[in-house]
């Protein structure tokens, strides 16, 4: 998607080989009409699968999901939580995160009222690394005896292994920018 990649060129950075800054649209300050045309996009890249819900994980992910939905007929938004509040249901899914921009280990937890084994569940994340978060998402769909449509991620980088895992594996698995290289002079390298 050419406006998400000239987004990346003009106004993120890289921290390293591995990890990549949009703090400026996507991670910190949000730019809404971009996230509108992502949604546009899924949408077309997801049409007529009969998504009736979106799963995302705090906190890029919602921001970005909950714009996307609008193109999905306002479909709800779910997003796996990562710390356990007392007002939480009893009643949830969890599974087990290793993430690896922090390096720790997390449970992401839903409440089983709001996924059920009749839906048919689009994930949404902002990055996708080694692809530790999907899969998470992906086995509380299961769980739920949900029916996972896709993957729709905006930055896929496509150095780390997650995106080859969720293709191999047979999911069909939508990023609208693949990152290939991140440069030592800050060239990035798409797909
Ligand atoms: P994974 O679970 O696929 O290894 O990592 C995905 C999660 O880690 C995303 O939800 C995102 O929050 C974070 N992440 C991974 N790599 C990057 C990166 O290069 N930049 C940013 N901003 N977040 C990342």
């Amino acid at each position: 998607m050419d406006l998400l990649k000239q987004k990346i060129v003009e106004e993120g950075s890289a921290s390293g080989k591995e990890i990549l800054k949009v703090d400026a649209f996507l991670n910190h300050q949000l730019d809404v009409r971009l996230f509108e045309a992502m949604g546009e996009e899924f949408a077309r890249r997801f049409a007529g699968q009969g998504v009736n819900k979106l799963l995302t994980i705090e906190t890029s992910g919602i921001a970005i999901a909950a714009v996307v939905a609008k193109y999905f007929d306002y479909c709800p938004v779910v997003f796996g939580k990562k710390n356990v509040s007392l007002n939480l249901d009893k009643e949830i899914y969890t599974s087990e995160v290793y993430s690896f921009t922090k390096q720790t280990t997390y449970q992401v937890m839903v409440s089983k009222k709001y996924l059920n084994a009749g839906d048919r569940v689009l994930i949404i994340d902002d990055f996708l690394a080694n692809g530790k978060a999907v899969e998470a998402l992906k086995d509380i769909v299961e769980q739920a005896g949900a029916t996972l449509v896709g993957v729709g991620i905006a930055i896929e980088k496509g150095f780390q292994k997650g995106g080859k895992e969720l293709r191999n594996a047979g999911v069909k698995l939508e990023s609208l920018a693949i990152v290939q290289e991140m440069k030592e002079d800050g060239t990035i390298v798409f797909d």
